[in-house]
């Protein structure tokens, strides 16, 4: 499989797939829509600014300067806000290597973010309203 960055790259990728008749019998071109992957921050200070958080994090973690870090959402605890981000991939596979990130005084804990399939008639995981047997 042949990962492309940007649009440049696949069509660098596209032209020579093209231009060459032995690689078009054996390729198949997909476009996916690739979803970056989710980390979440546990337990941030209240009343976070994702933009001020975001731009703190890219100036604190050598990890993330170059990366496209996005805010996804705020989850409100009891024990302070747990804050969702979507990062590329290489910068995900950085960050996950140190554990940890750096925000203002703090050095926080993170983990990968996977939302598990939650059914909304149930309430109960691993399968979703359609299929659900209730
Ligand atoms: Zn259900």
């Amino acid at each position: 499989m042949i990962e492309c960055r940007n649009d440049e790259e696949i069509s660098k990728l596209l032209e020579e797939i093209e231009s060459n008749e032995a690689l078009q019998d054996d390729l198949e071109f997909h476009h996916p829509v690739k979803k970056n992957p989710k980390i979440i921050i546990y337990r941030f200070e209240e009343d976070l600014d994702p933009d001020a958080a975001l731009k703190l994090i890219k100036d604190q973690n050598e990890e993330l300067r170059e990366s496209e870090v996005k805010h996804e959402y705020l989850m409100k605890t009891p024990r302070g806000d747990n804050w969702i981000i979507s990062l590329d991939p290489k910068s995900f596979r950085k960050i996950m290597e140190t554990g940890k990130i750096n925000i203002g005084w703090y050095r926080i804990n993170l983990r990968e973010y996977i939302r598990p399939r939650q059914c909304f008639q149930c309430f109960k995981f691993d399968h979703v309203a359609k299929k659900c047997l209730k």
